[in-house]
């Protein structure tokens, strides 16, 4: 291969095959770079030694695929490149073979700058031939195959499910795909096998993996993938800190596959405690998290600023940020526009002359030093109508607000002035399982609750009267039904969300009330998940497991910025595979043998 010959190989005759990278012509002497996936090997080609081979090379271009068979040579020590693993050494060609020609590409693998990335996904295999994505493909590899070993390890059977199948919720649209022999049905792409692997393990199987795709068919936001690939995985009798051992498991294996030692067990976060200490469910721990210092401030503080005082006053505090210029104030002026009922604080020093004492006491309470930044953000004195507040619920919706505010604010901030505040190192992994996540999710444009897992997500055992009294109050934003919590836990790397997961519910009856709680109809739940439910009334063993996205993972481990550098053939963010140009439209006759008319969209 072309990434291996070494100095102590000197002497020794060599074939070599692969891709012209770059060729260099001195006339008498004609030197080629030859590429394959192992790396670069410089071949001479010398008119002294054998003229009519030399003529041939002259004929090269980039990107020619080439057999040359030569001699192994020590460079002279003045052409050494010590950036090359192959750099000590050249390959001085006796015989050359061109195996194929090539087109001018509309770019080059070994072009430094970056070509637009319609080119490129157009134009794949020649982006792919690049050392960034070779490597990032090779960590791909290395990462799924430690996962597997690893699983496999710990006794879980990797078990394929369909792909062509019924609508399993989670939360987006379905693909469908239209049967040609009972016109009129489709079946949908799998959202997940959630259904698939909990029928698993009602069949026995009770340590279930897939690296599996899975299609959401969602409005694309930046950098999602119609199609994606997640480690799928379900067992039966788990608590979930069994779930939580194995996840942590494959990840340490998968980080040691690409070079990096992490620490388990991962700290755990109650939700609630997410919400209260970093305003959002994924918490990057990186950063210190919020301080309340609404008792910093005295009451007639607090009634001068139009703060209100039921609410809490968080202190976003950046580290090292250094003194802001007029400009950069300016700047991130945009950031802080107030939402539901939250109001942002951002000229902290005019806050800090005209409340010394409060900026002082502020100060101490967070830590601050010389230089650090600090923003705060209450709860507006003047915001609307308060909404009523749940009984059931910790967090109250305005104090959410103004914790959901603050942790958005936080994150902006935190990213612009990255490189000041330097908590984002690189390899700096912090890893957190938050836990306990709330049940259900109010949708106010439907007026009722959903899932904020998927349905098959088992409540508290605690929780379940309130379950049942909510029920009795299925279009009420105050519903019992908002104190729910599920056994449910996600795991959250640098404030991403790396996987999903729950304990799922075994009975019969407590599935039929999730379905209601949901807004289903008894018939409505039959007819969509009948089968499901049927299932569960043969000997169910309590089961529990999780997803995580593998995409994801490796892109965060090949240090690449966008999902599509670490997914060989990615869609656009339009849902678009550039290089087969699909989707397309079908002949007429395919239509027809599939009883499908198109209704053609007004524009
Ligand atoms: N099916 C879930 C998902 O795709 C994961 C799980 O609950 O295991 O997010």
């Amino acid at each position: 291969m072309c990434g291996v010959l070494r100095a102590a190989d000197a002497g020794k005759k060599a074939v070599l095959m692969g891709w012209v990278n770059r060729r260099r012509d001195h006339g008498n002497l004609l030197f080629i770079d030859l590429r394959d996936r192992t790396g670069v090997t410089q071949i001479v080609f010398n008119t002294d030694r054998n003229r009519a081979i030399h003529e041939k090379a002259e004929g090269l271009r980039n990107e020619y695929v080439i057999a040359v068979i030569g001699t192994v040579k020590l460079r002279d020590a003045n052409t050494i490149n010590p950036n090359m693993p192959t750099g000590e050494v050249e390959l001085v060609a006796d015989e050359l073979r061109i195996l194929n020609e090539s087109k001018l590409p509309p770019f080059l693998p070994s072009d430094t700058a970056l070509t637009n990335e319609e080119t490129r996904l157009k134009y794949r295999y020649i982006d792919l031939r690049r050392e960034v994505m070779q490597f990032n493909i090779e960590t791909r590899h290395k990462v799924a195959k430690a996962i597997r070993d690893y699983l496999s390890g710990e006794g879980f059977f990797e078990i394929e499910t369909p792909f062509m199948t019924r609508s399993t919720p989670e939360g987006a649209r379905d693909y469908l795909v239209p049967s040609r022999v009972q016109p009129g049905t489709f079946y949908a792409l799998p959202q997940s096998p959630q259904m698939f692997k909990q029928i698993l393990m009602i069949s026995g199987f009770d340590k279930y993996f897939q690296i599996v795709r899975c299609f959401r068919d969602e409005d694309l936001r930046a950098d999602r993938q119609p199609e994606f690939t997640q480690i799928d995985l379900e067992m039966s009798y788990p608590q979930p800190e069994r779930v939580w051992e194995v996840v942590e498991g494959f990840l340490t294996a998968a980080f040691a596959a690409a070079g990096y030692d992490i620490k388990t067990p991962f700290p755990r976060m109650d939700y609630d405690e997410g919400i209260r200490l970093y305003g959002i469910d994924k918490p990057d721990l990186r950063l210190p998290p919020f301080t309340d210092v609404r008792e910093c401030f005295s009451s007639e503080n607090l009634q001068e600023l139009a703060i209100n005082p039921n609410l809490p006053v968080i202190a976003i505090h950046i580290p090292k940020v250094g003194e802001l210029s007029r400009k950069e104030r300016d700047d991130i002026k945009p950031m802080f526009h107030s939402k539901g009922g939250a109001r942002v604080y951002e000229d902290f020093k005019r806050i800090g002359n005209k409340y010394p004492a409060a900026a002082e006491a502020i100060g101490k309470n967070v830590g601050a030093e010389a230089g650090d930044l600090i923003v705060l953000v209450a709860g507006s004195a003047q915001a609307g109508p308060q909404s009523p507040v749940s009984p059931h619920r910790k967090v109250t919706p305005q104090e959410l607000a103004v914790y959901t505010s603050a942790g958005l604010l936080r994150l902006a901030l935190a990213q612009k002035y990255a490189e000041r505040h330097q908590c984002f190192q690189k390899g700096d992994f912090r890893f957190l399982w938050v836990t306990n996540f709330p049940m259900f999710e109010w949708d106010e444009s439907e007026r009722q609750w959903m899932a904020a897992h998927h349905p098959f997500t088992s409540p508290h055992e605690q929780d379940m009267k309130l379950l049942e009294e909510g029920v009795e109050a299925l279009h009420d934003p105050l519903s019992p039904l908002s104190a729910v919590r599920a056994l449910a836990y996600d795991v959250v790397l640098n404030g991403t969300e790396l996987g999903s997961g729950s304990i799922r519910i075994h009975r019969q009856d407590v599935q039929s009330r999730i379905f209601r709680a949901l807004g289903m109809t008894e018939e409505e739940a039959k007819a969509r998940f009948g089968f499901f439910l049927e299932a569960l009334e043969y000997g169910t063993p309590p089961h529990g497991g999780i997803a995580l996205g593998l995409d994801r993972i490796v892109m965060i481990l090949a240090g690449a910025e966008s999902l599509r550098e670490v997914i060989p053939f990615p869609k656009t963010a339009r849902a678009v595979d550039l290089m087969v140009d699909a989707p397309t439209p079908v002949s007429e006759a395919q239509l027809r043998e599939l009883g499908i008319a198109i209704r053609k969209t007004r524009e």
